[in-house]
């Protein structure tokens, strides 16, 4: 390997070029893709059944066949590595054998009743054993799992506001579609649909990293809860400070503020997620998407004194319509899938092997830059890692969004999908799953070079 001394700068005009052969590659190789696009729009917004299933980087969305393990088949026939994994939904894999046959069990045996069965204690122990919280509840998602947790917090502290971080995601939460500027003034969020209130009433916003923000805007005294991923991953993934988790506990205990901490992507990190790995004391913790295998569920987990101040505030005659609740909420179908998935798929070697992958993974994508001599650096945490085309890691989620380059971005992507290999949308994150192989891992690496080789000479 030779490394270049000079800086590599992309050539725009051979940047467009390029992607204009790759998508007319990509449309010719897809046909019948092509043609149920076209026929779901007779039915379908946009001819998708969620929108957002729009922004893949092709002229039209990919219709899958089948998904299996860490492959996943379109109806053209074309295989890819996936390394998007349902954006963490099948981190699983897909249709982990253990879990798929849970859900043939337990489908037979009913799928919603209203009542308890019999795994939602087993994975209510295993959720406590990893995490170290005591008393958990389930939902049908990671978003219903974030709203439930904020107004329980609001409950029982009696004040009004949350804070998130500046470029975050928890899901469809009104009160997190907030941004804030430059001089710290609170907003809606970009494509922030039809917010109820304008989020400065319900939300601070203040930018990952800076501890006196958080201070200030904490020192109020009215702020419920901090909702926060222990790393911030879907601005691309930027890493806490040395010391930021410690200044963050401090001050939320400081000011009365609870700490929700959302694992649901960052339970990448370990089997008991980031708070585990990094010894971390949340008061709340929220999941969803992987512990059910791709099951719609999700969970949220209460420290003993939250735990105790929750049952002192609950209405028991309107505890089933107060705002915390579903009525498919904590089914024994997802019970079941969530069970067999967290004792059988999503184990402690599950995570060494999916771990070491993510390290392969990273350092593959390094090598290429670094015998290139690209301005470009790659990111960890646990099983997932991301590349982004800046030199510097950015230290909050306004510099990470600033840093973020569309059109590269939607060539790479791509550049992958029409070499058989599916990246998570909106950015460069691959996810490794208990049956990702090396030889995977070494496709995405391989074409990863080959993609910098057709960008710079
Ligand atoms: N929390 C985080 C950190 C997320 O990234 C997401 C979704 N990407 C959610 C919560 C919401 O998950 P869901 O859409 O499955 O409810």
């Amino acid at each position: 390997m030779t490394t270049q001394q000079t800086r590599k700068t992309l050539d725009r005009a051979r940047l467009a070029n390029l992607m204009a052969r790759e998508q007319d590659r990509f449309a010719r190789a897809r046909p019948r893709s092509r043609a149920l696009h076209a026929q779901a729009r007779r039915s379908l917004l946009s001819g998708v059944p969620m929108n957002w299933m729009t922004r893949w980087p092709g002229s039209f969305p990919i219709f899958v066949a089948e998904a299996n393990g860490a492959r996943l088949i379109d109806v053209d026939g074309i295989t890819y590595v996936d390394l998007c994994l349902g954006d963490t939904g099948a981190m699983t894999g897909h249709a982990p054998p253990a879990t798929v046959a849970a859900i043939a069990r337990q489908a037979h045996r009913g799928l919603t009743t209203m009542l308890p069965s019999e795994d939602a204690i087993a994975v209510g122990d295993d959720l406590s054993r990893r995490f170290g919280l005591p008393s958990w509840q389930f939902t049908l998602s990671a978003t219903d799992a974030n709203r439930f947790a904020i107004r329980l917090c609001r409950k029982i502290t009696g004040r009004s506001k949350i804070l998130v971080y500046d470029h975050c995601y928890h899901g469809s939460v009104d009160e997190t579609f907030a941004t804030v500027d430059a001089r710290g003034v609170v907003g809606p969020s970009l494509g922030n649909v039809g917010p109820g209130v304008d989020p400065a009433l319900t939300t601070r916003v203040v930018q990952w990293n800076d501890v006196e923000a958080l201070e200030r805007a904490l020192a109020r005294g009215d702020v419920a809860c901090v909702l926060a991923e222990p790393v911030m991953t879907n601005v691309g993934i930027v890493l806490p400070d040395d010391g930021y988790h410690a200044a963050l506990r401090a001050l939320t205990r400081r000011y009365g503020t609870l700490l929700i901490i959302d694992e649901t992507h960052t339970l990448c990190a370990g089997p008991g997620g980031y708070t585990r790995a990094h010894g971390l004391a949340p008061d709340l913790i929220t999941l969803g998407k992987a512990i059910g295998g791709g099951v719609p569920c999700g969970a949220y987990g209460l420290s003993a004194e939250v735990a105790d101040r929750v049952l002192a505030h609950t209405v028991w005659e309107a505890a089933d319509v107060g705002g915390v609740g579903g009525t498919l909420a904590a089914n024994p179908l997802s019970g079941a899938a969530m069970r067999a998935t967290l004792s059988e798929v999503l184990t402690d070697a599950a995570f060494d092997h999916m771990i070491a992958l993510g390290e392969r993974f990273a350092q593959g994508v390094a090598d290429t830059i670094e015998e290139r001599g690209l301005p470009w650096h790659v990111v960890r945490v646990g099983a997932r890692s991301e590349y982004l085309f800046v030199p510097e890691r950015p230290r909050t989620g306004a510099q990470a969004y600033a840093a973020m380059d569309g059109e590269l971005d939607a060539f790479m992507h791509l550049y992958m999908l029409n070499h058989g290999v599916l990246l998570t949308p909106f950015h460069m994150m691959a996810l490794m799953s208990p049956v990702t192989t090396a030889a995977d891992v070494d496709r995405h690496t391989a074409v990863f070079h080959d993609a910098v080789m057709e960008l710079f000479d």
